[in-house]
């Protein structure tokens, strides 16, 4: 029954290295603190669709460049 003892490794989602599974690393699944703060920051930044928050509707943007162009017409 040896096979119990072989660590269970995972692939860091940040950086694809292999990690071992363990409660020693509160990091899991990730192979270091940093890559868990890449991984929630490229959340923060919007690079990734957060699953129940809705799309800007396309109009609401139109409306958003039609007022930043009147708003660079105004300045000149
Ligand atoms: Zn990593």
């Amino acid at each position: 029954m040896n096979q119990t003892q072989r660590p269970l490794e995972v692939a860091c989602p940040e950086c694809s290295k292999k990690v071992v599974w363990s409660e020693k690393n509160p990091d899991r699944p990730f192979c270091s603190e940093r890559c868990r703060l890449l991984d929630l920051g490229a959340w923060a930044d919007g690079n990734r669709r957060i699953a129940g928050e809705p799309a800007m509707d396309e109009t609401e943007i139109d409306e958003m460049i039609m007022r930043a162009e009147r708003g660079l017409q105004d300045s000149e």
